[in-house]
């Protein structure tokens, strides 16, 4: 990706940015020029990436708040034209995955608001406020984060966040036909399973992480990073004729059907 365009006199928000892939794609952005909002209900996580990108001589800002809430986003939105002036890339990143989310007839009532609320709703919120300034600002991309469970069923069933992510899918092509003569792109990143410190403990056991290494024919986990890499690649003008993609970042996960040993 060494050959990226500059991100310089862009602006841009993530949501998320506090932490995971959100952090990395902050601290990649502001590298490439870009100057960045970072949303996240986070305010220690958010804090330090602002203070990351200022120590390296960029510019950001830390927007407190939740993105399922719609005053809260409108006004990272607002926050964003009010330092900057324009938005021209829009991250919505932020997403839950918790525990009691499993099979649709065990996963609380509860549990299933929240996750789509967070994951599906933030990322319409996202896009109700973020399109408009995006519009102003002569056009701009949008990455949502969807995941590779928005196109192949896990086996371990986490039902909430596999719709959330589907409905993200369907949601970021529609977007992306609505307003392509409009000068937006809009494409879905899914990313397959990323080494997080969460992860590392759930396959800290060798036997279960051959069973899940078995389904990714890469034989590793994703780095945040790498994530990264790829957001950077479909906010520049590189990818500028891609849009409506599900662009999988999943180690061939989504290809395989068996791997060889
Ligand atoms: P993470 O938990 O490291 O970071 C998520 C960030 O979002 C945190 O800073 C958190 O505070 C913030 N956040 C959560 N809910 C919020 C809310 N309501 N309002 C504002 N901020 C909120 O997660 P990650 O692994 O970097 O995941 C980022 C995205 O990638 C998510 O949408 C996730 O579903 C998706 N994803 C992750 C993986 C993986 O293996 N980690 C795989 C596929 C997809």
């Amino acid at each position: 990706m060494a050959a990226q365009r500059s991100l310089n006199e862009k602006t841009a928000l993530v949501t998320g940015g506090g932490s995971g892939i959100g952090r990395e794609t902050v601290l990649k952005l502001a590298d490439a020029g870009a100057e960045v909002v970072v949303f996240d209900r986070d305010e220690a996580g958010g804090r330090a990436v602002v203070k990351e990108v200022q120590a390296n001589g960029g510019r950001a800002w830390l927007a407190l708040g939740d993105v399922s809430n719609d005053a809260d986003v409108k006004s990272a939105v607002a926050q964003a034209l009010s330092e900057t002036g324009a938005l021209h890339v829009l991250f919505n990143n932020a997403g839950i995955f918790p525990d009691a989310d499993g099979s649709p007839t065990q996963t609380p009532l509860d549990v299933w608001e929240q996750v789509i609320d967070v994951n599906l709703k933030g990322v319409f919120l996202g896009c109700r406020h973020g399109i408009p300034a995006l519009l102003e600002s002569g056009g701009g991309s949008i990455i949502n984060t969807a995941s590779f469970v928005a196109v192949v069923g896990a086996a371990t069933s986490q039902i909430a966040y596999t719709a959330s992510k589907g409905g993200v899918l369907s949601m970021t092509r529609e977007i992306a036909v609505e307003y392509a003569r409009q000068g937006i792109r809009a494409n879905a990143l899914c990313p397959g399973p990323v080494r997080t410190p969460l992860l590392e403990e759930l396959l800290s056991e060798p036997e279960a992480r051959a069973r899940r290494m078995v389904h990714i024919p890469m034989g590793r986990l994703a780095e945040a990073e790498e994530l990264a890499d790829a957001v950077l690649y479909l906010a520049s003008d590189d990818s500028s004729y891609v849009t409506g993609t599900t662009f999988m970042v999943d180690g061939g996960i989504t290809s395989a059907y068996v791997t060889p040993e």
